[in-house]
């Protein structure tokens, strides 16, 4: 079953361009079989998620992208909208306590560029970064960073044993699926997604 991890649109995102309607529109056409609502800080309502996957035929996921002190963290199984800035510990509380899944999205996103370049950083540095001890997974193909940094997102996620993932961060309809998520089985809702990456029932690839 090929799906999208990462997806946002103007409906709860204003900082995408794509309406629900055109994302639906954009995954149909690229063969997608389902997608994720990942809106930043705001969760669909199950209803208007099903009325979407109704309306196109394929299924749709419901998470949310919380921006956290220790940058943004892609969340699934759960419900709740963050009061206020949380920490990645504060977070992986309420995920815990939901048996949710955590993704630190796009890690390394502009380090490379601007951080570890100039600092010379290398993956050992970047093992103490202290989301990553909040999060079963890391994005190491992210649509919106570079090659680099994926990969260097890849290195630190071997390094540290967590389970690798991707999504297109799409904000505009030429982008979804530019990194899909193939699950060896399909899943139904959120609970089976959440298992197949857990026991990283899937592979990933970068198709933009
Ligand atoms: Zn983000
Ligand atoms: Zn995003």
């Amino acid at each position: 079953m090929r799906i999208d991890l990462h997806c946002h649109t103007s409906a709860l995102s204003p900082c995408s361009e794509m309406t629900p309607d055109e994302m639906m529109a954009a995954a149909v056409n690229v063969g997608l079989e389902g997608i994720c609502l990942t809106e930043h800080n705001r969760v669909w309502s199950a209803e208007k998620a099903d009325e979407l996957s109704q309306k196109y035929g394929i299924a749709v996921f419901r998470g949310i992208e919380v921006t956290t002190t220790g940058g943004d963290i892609l969340v699934f199984g759960t419900e709740t909208e963050p009061e206020g800035l949380l920490t990645p510990q504060q977070l992986k509380m309420i995920v815990d306590a939901e048996n949710g899944l955590a993704i630190a999205a796009h890690p390394f996103r502009g380090f490379l560029l601007f951080g570890f370049g100039m600092l010379q950083m290398n993956v050992s540095d970047a093992l103490d970064n202290p989301t990553l001890s909040q999060v079963h997974a890391v994005e190491v193909c992210n649509g919106k960073v570079t090659d680099e940094e994926n990969n260097f997102a890849g290195q630190v996620a071997d390094a540290l044993g967590l389970i690798k993932v991707g999504g297109s961060d799409a904000h505009s309809s030429e982008a979804v699926g530019a990194c899909v998520t193939i699950l060896h089985n399909p899943a139904r809702n959120e609970r089976e997604l959440i298992a197949a990456i857990l026991n990283r029932q899937f592979s990933l690839e970068r198709a933009k």
